[in-house]
């Protein structure tokens, strides 16, 4: 062991430098550790997750905060001076009435939560810049991740704008726009040869062996999850304080939907809405379908798949968050479905068609998967239900090139043009 790996792990919290965060619990078997540089259960080796002594919060405080994920600096395990710290300072995305969708798919209404307007253009840029904050207060040196593309912008954007140095990992057959968005950035990019959870495993043996490396969803993925509570509080506050009925999510390594559950109860908790029920449903590929096929049939645990889909950001064939996807969607009424490659490409057509709003194939999986929950009933029509577009279609054009493109090509005479029969 290296010498900075003995020193991270006698690491001892500066007072504040965490927020109101008070330490670590593992999600499997409830045993608590110190705030620190770890991951893994020192009992069982469950996933840890940040627990908190919250002092009591306003609406008014969070509302005079800056319009980024920093107004909720208190729910997160971060200094109270985050806003003045270089980040690249994400969210406050808008959430979009979407009542032509609504109409289209018969609902009474619904929601476009839209995390296209972060930095790099994906709702990663959340998770990173709570990990960026834990990263630095941990004294990591660099800044890396395995990804399927979203996250290595992310990491890469972030680090560039902390100055300091990032390496990110990604399967070699990535989207040309997920690789270029990475790189632009100045980092180390590594393309590997295989699919998701190959990199995933390559990185955790990079981990092991780098110190000063914070992975930031490995060795820093319980700060890191926190950053997607901000969805659940912001979704929240623009509603006017109150928890939406129904809430659909795309699924990857299921992170994202365990914690915006998360982030509305703590909502609750703290009195800042009132308590009201609402269902949470997951949404997959069924070209990378773990989560959902373990739903269907009832199990508890999720069996690997080999990824196969053109949703390349949900391609995580082992998602480490699968068995407690399961457990919030069942615990809430809701469930996680998945769709076809031809309705992914429907989705993002639909959603660009009625709303304006240009998804990637994840929001095609999730405008898909909300068109088939209605149908099979599982989805109430009459409810209030608000949808998560994760990323942006600029990133994913490949996915409907051939479906859609210029209406006519003509010569540059009006005649040309009048008989083409657009007027
Ligand atoms: C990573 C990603 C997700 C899923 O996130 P998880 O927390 O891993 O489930 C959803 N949408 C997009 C666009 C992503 O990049
Ligand atoms: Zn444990």
């Amino acid at each position: 062991m290296s010498t900075s790996t003995i020193e991270r792990t006698s690491y001892v919290p500066r007072a504040g430098a965490f927020g109101n965060a008070i330490g670590l619990t593992c999600r499997a078997c409830g045993a608590q550790q110190p705030l620190g540089p770890f991951y893994a259960c020192n009992e069982c080796f469950g996933p840890l997750e940040v627990g908190y002594e919250f002092p009591s919060i306003t609406r008014e405080q969070i509302e005079s905060g800056p319009k980024s994920i920093w107004r909720y600096h208190a729910l997160l395990p971060v200094p109270s001076d985050i806003a003045t710290i270089p980040n690249t300072d994400p969210g406050f995305t808008r959430l979009v009435k979407a009542d032509n969708l609504a109409r289209e798919l018969g609902m009474k209404s619904l929601w476009v939560k839209d995390d296209t307007g972060n930095p790099t253009h994906s709702f990663k840029d959340r998770v990173v810049a709570v990990a960026l904050s834990a990263a630095r207060e941990l004294g990591f040196k660099v800044l890396a991740c395995p990804s399927t593309g979203n996250l290595a912008n992310a990491v890469a954007a972030a680090a560039a704008r902390a100055g300091i140095r990032s390496v990110v990992f990604i399967p070699d057959n990535l989207e040309e726009a997920k690789i270029l968005a990475s790189a632009v950035y100045g980092g180390s990019l590594v393309a590997v040869q295989g699919n998701y959870d190959d990199v995933n495993k390559l990185a955790s043996e990079i981990a092991g062996e780098e110190p000063d490396w914070a992975f930031v969803n490995v060795n820093v993925r319980p700060y890191y999850a926190e950053g997607s509570k901000t969805l659940a509080y912001e979704t929240a506050e623009q509603l006017g304080w109150r928890l939406p009925e129904q809430v659909v999510i795309p699924v990857a390594s299921g992170s994202q939907l365990t914690k915006v559950d998360k982030g509305f109860g703590e909502l609750v908790k703290l009195g800042l809405v009132d308590e009201s029920p609402y269902k949470i449903f997951g949404a997959q590929a069924t070209g990378c379908s773990p989560v959902s096929e373990a739903f269907r049939n009832g199990w508890d645990a999720v069996k690997p798949v080999k990824p196969n889909t053109i949703a390349k950001s949900l391609a995580i064939g082992n998602p480490a968050d699968g068995p407690y996807v399961l457990d919030t969607c069942r615990r809430t009424g809701g469930a996680v479905s998945d769709v076809s490659e031809d309705e992914i490409r429907d989705g993002i057509l639909l959603l660009a068609r009625t709303e304006g709003i240009f998804a990637e194939t994840a929001g095609g999986v999730t405008v898909a998967n909300l068109k088939k929950l209605l149908a099979s009933g599982q989805l109430d029509p009459e409810a209030e239900t608000v949808i998560f577009n994760t990323g942006d279609g600029l990133k994913t054009l490949d996915a409907i090139s051939g479906r859609v493109g210029p209406t006519v090509n003509i010569p540059p005479t009006y005649e040309a043009f009048t008989q083409a029969g657009i007027a």
